[in-house]
């Protein structure tokens, strides 16, 4: 693909090292798993993750017009290759009307119909392209929308959104290599604590702690490995971030000198915001974005969400799929200009926003937006204390085939009630093993109760609310009490 000749130029400028004026002075762990553990790690997995780095670090400055220039150029090239190797999008493309070769495939985007989680699942096959360079692979995601969905990313679309990530974690000093604090939770992730897993965090300079486990005593835990750790950034869900904000504050200990808290994952409520940034004494840095739509937007440090527009287009669509205009609020449809193996085109996310007009201060000429609603889901609650993230039990749920859509409601007594909608083909679903699942996030003290039902009803307050608890909990309120106003 030819890069305009603005941005070509921008690109041929850029340094090949970077040292961020804040991180003059390297550690040796920092260096080596900066300059070696991550190139090699890259280059075996087929990654051009640098490379695609360079490129985003050069032109984040490009003026808005010349990114549009280049979102055209790309947007062009996806258009072509969805067209010639895959059946889903020739037939998609062919019956909108639009032709790869027009001059202005941007004016085109919006007569291809929004691309939904059900025409992922019915046509996955046909929209899938066997061929890209080192692989495809497959992921799930959508458990916290509560409609799991599996898709297929090559590494181009995995070195940009990784790419992405590096050139945001710069913004606020933090060089890839540079200790980071993960709070995070997933099957997979928890599971690999073994000294291998160990071995491997220590070489990129990172720690995991479990997000999905937060009981006092685990949480003490978590802050003597902080204090052995002196991590540079902490990143993480921002409700488990403000838990253990509110824990440390409790125990007044100090957990200040972080360069910068990155939350994900979910919406970050103002409240959460406040707790984190008053506790930790540095910045909170929202991002935004999602394992199928891929890395959406971020917070700078002066405080605007910008959009990787190298990377993705965005659109806010109304209610009846047209495009509203800037400053407009309505559902965030996204199309992926490096996804090549399963292209997403005018994918919907089920969030809610609008773009903004103007430029941020900070100069950079990626676009805007903000985000209004999207992902949020309480925390469970175990008797003993224990505090569970939402995603502990959403992930089992979204990984078991035949779930099509689910609720979780935990009421006053702690007792949990798991709703599923099934696929008509749900093979081996069954009450049994739904239990058998959950029951491994949750333990046996509660009760629980699993529900198969047609549909789940979409109240008002439940709308993007996938996980609901009703136990009152008065020592957690600066994380959960506003959740009950979405
Ligand atoms: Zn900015």
């Amino acid at each position: 693909m030819r890069l305009p000749p603005s941005v070509a130029a921008t690109v041929r400028a850029a340094p090949t090292v970077w040292l961020h004026p804040h991180c003059s002075v390297v550690s040796l762990n920092s260096f080596v798993s900066r300059y070696l553990v991550c190139p090699i790690h890259e280059r075996l997995l087929g990654r051009d993750t640098f490379r695609c780095a360079r490129i985003l670090d050069s032109s984040q400055w490009l003026a808005p017009t010349d990114l549009a220039e280049l979102q055209r150029t790309k947007l062009s090239a996806l258009f072509h290759h969805a067209t010639m190797n895959t059946s889903f999008y020739r037939d998609r493309l062919r019956r909108a009307g639009v032709d790869p070769a027009m001059d202005d495939p941007g004016a085109a985007l919006s007569s291809i119909p929004p691309l939904t989680k059900q025409d992922i699942r019915e046509s996955a096959e046909e929209m899938i392209w066997r061929n890209a360079p080192h692989g495809v692979f497959s992921s799930h995601t959508g458990g916290s929308t509560g409609e799991p969905l599996a898709f297929f990313f090559d590494r181009r679309r995995q070195a940009y959104d990784q790419a992405a990530r590096i050139r945001t974690h710069r913004w606020f000093g933090v060089e890839m290599g540079d200790r980071e604090l993960y709070l995070w939770g997933s099957p997979t992730e928890n599971l690999r604590t073994d000294r291998l897993k160990r071995w491997r965090d220590s070489c990129f300079n990172q720690r995991l702690v479990n997000a999905f486990d937060m009981s006092a005593a685990t949480m003490d835990r978590y802050l003597d490995e902080w204090d052995r750790f002196r991590p540079a950034c902490l990143f993480g869900y921002p409700s488990s971030i403000a838990l253990l904000a509110d824990h440390a504050r409790g125990r007044a200990i100090d957990l200040t000198a972080l360069r910068a808290v990155f939350v994900t994952g979910e919406v970050c409520h103002p409240h959460q915001r406040e707790t984190i940034a008053a506790y930790f004494g540095a910045p909170v840095a929202n991002g935004y974005g999602s394992r199928e739509a891929g890395f959406i937007a971020h917070e700078c440090p002066e405080g605007s969400m910008h959009i990787t527009s190298e990377n993705v287009i965005v659109e806010v669509l109304d209610e009846q799929g047209g495009v509203l205009p800037v400053g407009e609020t309505g559902e965030i449809v996204v199309t992926h200009l490096d996804a090549y193996a399963m292209p997403m085109i005018r994918y919907r996310t089920g969030d809610v926003g609008r773009l903004k007009h103007g430029r941020c201060a900070c100069g950079r000429g990626l676009g805007l937006m903000d985000i209004v609603l999207g992902r949020t889901t309480d925390f469970l609650y175990l008797p003993d204390g224990t505090v569970k993230h939402a995603l502990s039990i959403i992930y089992p749920l979204r990984e078991m085939p035949g779930v099509r859509q689910f609720h979780v409601v935990q009421d006053e007594r702690y007792a949990v009630t798991v709703e599923i909608v099934a696929d008509d083909d749900c093979g081996s679903l069954s009450e049994e093993n739904v239990t058998e699942h959950v029951r491994r996030a949750i333990g046996n003290e509660v009760d629980l109760r699993v529900r198969f039902v047609d549909f789940i009803a979409s109240t008002a307050s439940g709308k993007y609310r996938y996980v609901e608890s009703r136990v009152k909990r008065p020592c957690v309120t600066s994380c959960v009490e506003t959740l009950s106003h979405v």
